[in-house]
């Protein structure tokens, strides 16, 4: 069966950076499990329903028409035919992406998708449930957090280096917010697996991290 390696962590950790280097370093596929939420929650913006609306939410989620390919920068987000790699990475989307998250039937109905990311020789899964929810079985599982201090400095650097004005007490209050949803919430809330290696990253360089996750599955 195929190798699951499962990379789950709070916002901001540099999950996302990670798994798509050691997918691309072990030649594995990768699963972007947020962008699957961001895709539900896109669609539903568009077709202006409500983001409560459990039933309706989870029949996007069921009918969603994507396919991912791989790009230059990881993986291009396609939506019936539609280049939606930037549209899913705005704010208001990511913020509308947590709360489509936090309803049970949404969840249950991506379930068998991501499931079926997993094919030999394996995948490489990116998310907040992927060791507890949706691999239990996987054999390799990393928690990788930072302090949430941290993880706003590097958000801060990221958009001063593309030129963007931000204030960084107003960086680390959204991570503060979007943390407290993520972990706080009835359904799945984020938690490191029971079996999960917690890697804190909040003293490590990129490299660091992605060595320290090989030398994990090699064992
Ligand atoms: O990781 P990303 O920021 O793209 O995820 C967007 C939102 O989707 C997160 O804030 C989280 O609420 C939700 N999510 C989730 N389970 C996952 C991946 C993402 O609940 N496996």
């Amino acid at each position: 069966n195929p190798l699951v390696i499962t990379i789950d962590g709070p916002s901001g950790s540099g999950k996302g950076t990670v798994s798509q280097r050691i997918a691309q370093t072990l030649g594995l596929r990768l699963l972007d499990s947020g962008a699957l939420y961001r895709l539900v929650a896109l669609v539903a913006t568009r077709a202006d329903v409500a983001l409560d609306d459990a039933s309706a939410l989870a029949a996007i989620a069921l009918n969603l028409d994507i396919s991912f390919l791989p790009a230059e920068s990881g993986v291009k987000a396609q939506l019936a035919g539609e280049d939606v790699s930037l549209a899913i990475r705005a704010e208001s989307i990511g913020l509308a992406a947590s709360k489509v998250a936090a309803i049970q039937s949404v969840r249950d109905a991506l379930l068998a998708r991501q499931r079926a990311f997993a094919v030999e020789p394996g995948l490489v899964a990116d998310g907040r449930d992927m060791g507890t929810a949706v691999f239990p079985a996987a054999p390799v599982k990393i928690y990788l957090t930072a302090s949430a201090e941290e993880r706003a400095n590097r958000r801060y650097n990221q958009l001063k280096a593309k030129g963007e004005s931000v204030s960084l007490p107003r960086l680390l209050e959204d991570i503060q917010a979007r943390d407290a949803r993520d972990m706080n919430r009835q359904v799945s809330p984020l938690k490191p697996a029971e079996d999960a290696v917690i890697i804190d990253s909040s003293q490590m360089g990129i490299d660091e991290v992605q060595d320290a996750i090989l030398a994990i599955v090699d064992k």
